[in-house]
This record gives C-alpha cells, structure tokens and sequence, in this order.
C-alpha cells in the first residue's frame, strides 16, 4: 500500500512542477514548527514501534480473500476520507511533504502519517508543523467557527438544530453573508463516498454470507442516504460470517468542539475458532460465576441477563480515525442509542493489535520492572485470557441499587463521578477472581493462573504510565497502592524492579473485589469516594521512580498490515 500511494503521490509531483511552477519542485525551507528540533520529531516517530499485524489466511475461502480485497480498498477510502475531515489542507499538506526536502523531512513524512495530520496527538495537539494550533472543531467547522457564533445561529434558527448537531453533517459558510448551513457527509464528501460504495457492493455480491452481504450494501446504501441507521442494524446481526468488517463514520471524538460529528474509519477482521470456542466457554461460565462472586448473597445479580455480544477477532487492516496515533485493541459499536435499544451493542476486541502491543510494550516493561523470577512468567495467552475477562467481568456484579430515599438506580447514578474508575477497578480485580474460579474447577492450570496474575501486575505499570488521568490509570493506581500495603507487591531498592507474593496478591484482589462489589451493591458513594482518594489518587514515589525508567520502552506500535503482501499472493 504505501509503494502505490507514494509512486502516486510523486506522479501528482511530476505533473505539478510539469505545469511550471519552476523552483518549486524541491522545498528546502523548514515546513516544522517554530521551535521543534528535527532531532526531536525524528524521536517522537521512533516511540512509536513498527508491527507487523498478521493474520491466518490459510483457512480462507477463495470468495472470502476476494471480498477482503475490496475492504482494504474501501479502507483506504475511509482514511482518505478521515484525513479531510481532521483538516481540509491535509490532502495539500501531503503533497508539500512528499516534495519537501528541508530539515527533519524524513520525520515530518513519517510523523505526519502516524498522526494523520500536522498536530501531535500525543502531545494536546501541539502543532509539529508550521500551521499553528488545531481548529478545535477539526475540518468538521469553519476553522474559526466558535462554540458562541454555533449556538447563536441555532438559536436564531431553531428548524437547523437537528442537521447542524446531526453526527452525519459539515458546517460551511454561505457565501459571503457570514451564514451557515449544514452539508450532508453524503453530499460534501460523495466522490469518495461512491467509490467507497462501488467496492462495497462488489463485496457484497462477491460474499457467500447473506448477513454479511446485507450490511454490506446497506452499509453502501448509507453512504448515499446519509442514513446509517439500517445499516448499523444490519451490522448487529452479521452472523457466522469469518469476516467482520466495521466501515463507516463512528466516534466523535475528533470533534472537539461538540463532539457532534462522527470520523470515518474502518476496521477489516477475521475471526479465529480457537479463540471463538474459549470465548464461548468463558461466556457459558457467566451465570455460575455471578454466583460465587466474593459478596453477600443477597448482593448477587443471579437472574441479570448474561449476554454479553463480545467477539476476539484478528485484524486485517484498518484506516481512518482508529490508525491515527494511538493504535485501538477494542471497541463497542454502534454509538446511535436506537440502536442499543433494539439490539444493544457488539464488542469486538482485536487479538493481533493486543499481541503486537504485548511483544513490543508489556514484554519490555515486565522486563525492566518486575523482579526476574516474576519476569519469565509474563505470557501473551494468559495475559490475554484476563483482558477478555475483564470485559465479561463488566457484565457482572450490581446494576442497579436501593438509595436510602427508596429511588431504585442504576450503579452508575449512585456513584456518578466515581463510576468510571470504580467499574473499571470491578472489572479488573473481579475479572482475576474469576480465573482463579475457573482454575479451581480445571479449566485453567495453576502455571496459567499464575501467569495471568504476573501479567496483570506488568499492566499495572502499564496503564499507570502516563498518570492517573482517566479511569483506567486510576482504577490500576487503586490495585497498585491497594497490593502495596498488603505487602503483596513489595519494591526492591537494591534491584528496583517490584517483587511479588502470588498467593497473597491472589488474596488481596479477592479483598479488593469484595470491597468493591460491596460499594457497588450499596451505592455507597462516600465509600467509593474515600477509597479512591486513599488509594488511587497520587502515584507513590517508588511507582514513579520505577515509571521513570520506562523511557526507551515504545509508547505505541506502528501498524504494518501483511494483508499487502498477502493479496500478491493471492491471484
Ligand atoms: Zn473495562
């Protein structure tokens, strides 16, 4: 994929400077921003490790690899269409690196493709560029469009709510009388949207999988329409198909303005029977293990519905909003809550992006931070098991809560502001009590469980890295101090790397399952609120001497899809 888009791009050069634009064909002054050192850029594209993302095609049917063809296609529409949508002088500013030759090129190049776009991702968005700071509403918006001058033409047009707040709409202004209207994706965008279409209707026809058809010109049919909503149904109910294909706009978080406008992007998987077949153990498991959660009994949840639509599939290729900076290893869709309504939500968890971040983050701290004896313990499979309990363990526990004033609602309600991080910490350490569940009936080995747990203390490090900032870094900080004053986890001065009392981690998780379920149970949020101010609130001083040596270990990978060269190989 990148020789042909690169022997594209330089033809675009070729024809360009052909037209006369004389001097032009080579440009030496800095395109970096003010201030940015090339060395510096050149270190930011290496914290970021090249991957080969992989996947078994062996299996495939001739009709499956050629359907997948035309998905890789389609996805590098989406991400063309992504790289508008992040900044309409994207497409512009490609071409002006692609011939730039000043200092720190080669990094601009690089950095500018993993970010998709001029500003740092990883850093608040601070341009790397010389194109000053992000529009906050990205290309969605008039660059200098505010929050204020939105909300006054709403109000002054109160019949435009519904298309300018709609997740399928540009804002544009009306020729030069400063007004604005809303353009349908389907219109502003419909070029590539037809040709997005065009390979998806191909698919369809070319699949031996009517579910998988269905969405797929449904899905096609949306891009036209600018209705997603059959579509989004249809995805729902693929079913039995190996390939899962996730193409569309979806998340909102590019839009920093309002969170209104959904990102193109596209997720092209495989499923995997082995995978498939533990999944559907570990789901089968569910009501049994409600009922041995460490809790009350009267707490128990027994009668709650356990469905729990999750799937492990291996990705193939992606584009768009999910291959710019930090790389996704899971994600929960549709977003349109009619949806939810009729038909809930799929998760999709992508083993081969987990594996990659494994082998090129997790392996390395554990490495560097755990004492050697726990170290040579660390394991993708385990490891792995334990991420996708976690996510079942979401679907256990209480859901909804009695107040004092008699009002029944839900968890989330009660604990408001501290739900996020209290859930995540539930999912986590009740996970891990479920796999020693499940070891004690035989369905994993003690070595396996064992493993499970040292991987999970490398992912402690893991998700505390950056800070406490969200609700994943505060629910590890709160297992972290949580095992320190267990004296479960213990640091080593001498050796600085932390050493580890299984038996008693073990012990101590149980613990913090039953605390934690018990909170949740009540709704007691003063309880939630002293735990997390007690435990994970700041980062103790030996985590942060440890966290400080972590430096040269990658803060992400950089997806290379094997699909490329596969697909050679396949005519
Ligand atoms: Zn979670």
């Amino acid at each position: 994929m990148r020789d042909s888009r690169s022997l594209l791009v330089s033809l675009t050069v070729i024809a360009m400077t052909a037209c006369g634009e004389a001097g032009h064909d080579a440009e030496t002054q800095s395109l970096l921003a003010p201030g940015m050192d090339p060395t510096e850029l050149q270190s930011r594209v290496e914290k970021f490790e090249s991957s080969d993302i992989d996947f078994d095609d062996s299996a495939l049917e001739p009709w499956e690899r050629a359907v997948i063809s035309r998905l890789v296609e389609a996805s590098d529409v989406m991400h063309e269409l992504f790289a508008m949508q992040v900044w309409s002088d994207n497409p512009e500013w490609k071409d002006r690196l692609a011939r730039y030759a000043g200092p720190g090129a080669d990094a601009a190049r690089a950095y500018f493709d993993l970010m998709v776009g001029p500003w740092d991702r990883l850093e608040h968005d601070e341009p790397f560029l010389d194109v000053g700071p992000r529009p906050p509403g990205a290309g969605y918006y008039p660059a200098d469009l505010t929050k204020a001058d939105f909300d006054v033409w709403i109000e002054a047009h109160p019949t435009d709510r519904d298309a300018f707040t709609s997740y399928f709409t540009v804002i544009r202004r009306t020729g030069t009388s400063g007004g604005l209207e809303a353009v349908p994706y389907s219109e502003f965008y419909s070029q590539p949207l037809e040709r997005a279409a065009a390979l998806l209707r191909e698919a369809a026809d070319l699949s031996q999988n009517p579910s998988l058809s269905d969405y797929l010109r449904k899905r096609a049919a949306a891009f036209a329409t600018n209705d997603y909503y059959q579509s989004d149904i249809a995805w729902m109910d693929i079913r039995d198909s190996r390939i899962e294909p996730t193409i569309g706009p979806y998340e909102v978080y590019e839009d920093q303005l309002f969170g209104y406008k959904a990102a193109f992007e596209s997720f092209i998987t495989v499923a995997d029977a082995d995978a498939g077949a533990e999944l559907q153990q570990l789901k089968d498991w569910l009501p049994s293990l409600e009922r041995q959660l460490p809790i009350e009994d009267r707490y128990k949840n027994p009668n709650r519905r356990f469905e729990s639509p999750i799937r492990v599939v291996d990705e193939v290729y992606a584009g768009g909003d999910t291959r710019a900076g930090v790389q996704t290893t899971a994600f929960n869709l549709p977003n349109d809550p009619r949806v939810h309504e009729q038909k809930g939500s799929k998760k999709v968890m992508l083993r081969n992006v987990s594996r990659a971040k494994f082998d090129r983050i997790l392996t390395p701290i554990a490495q560097q931070l755990l004492a050697p004896d726990l170290a040579v313990d660390v394991a993708f499979q385990p490891w792995f098991t334990n991420v996708v309990m976690h996510e079942l363990a979401h679907g256990l526990g209480p859901t909804t809560v009695t107040l004092p004033s008699g009002n029944r609602v839900g968890v989330n309600q009660a604990l408001r502001e501290h739900y996020s991080s209290i859930e995540e910490a539930k999912a986590d350490v009740t996970g891990l009590h479920c796999l020693t569940v499940l070891s004690s009936k035989g369905l994993y080995s003690p070595e396996f469980l064992k493993q499970a747990f040292v991987g999970h203390l490398a992912d402690l490090f893991r998700a505390v890295r950056f800070g406490p900032t969200d609700a994943h870094g505060k629910a590890n900080l709160l297992q972290f101090d949580w095992l320190l004053e267990k004296n479960a986890i213990v640091y080593d001065v001498e050796s600085r790397t932390l050493s580890a009392d299984l038996d008693a981690v073990m012990a101590a998780n149980r613990e913090l399952a039953t605390v934690i379920l018990t909170i949740q149970a009540r709704g007691d949020y003063d309880a939630a609120a002293a735990l997390l101010e007690k435990y994970g609130s700041s980062v103790p001083a030996e985590l942060q001497a440890m966290l400080d040596r972590l430096g040269a270990v990658p803060v992400d990978i950089r997806p290379h899809y094997m699909v490329r060269e596969k697909m050679a190989n396949w005519n």
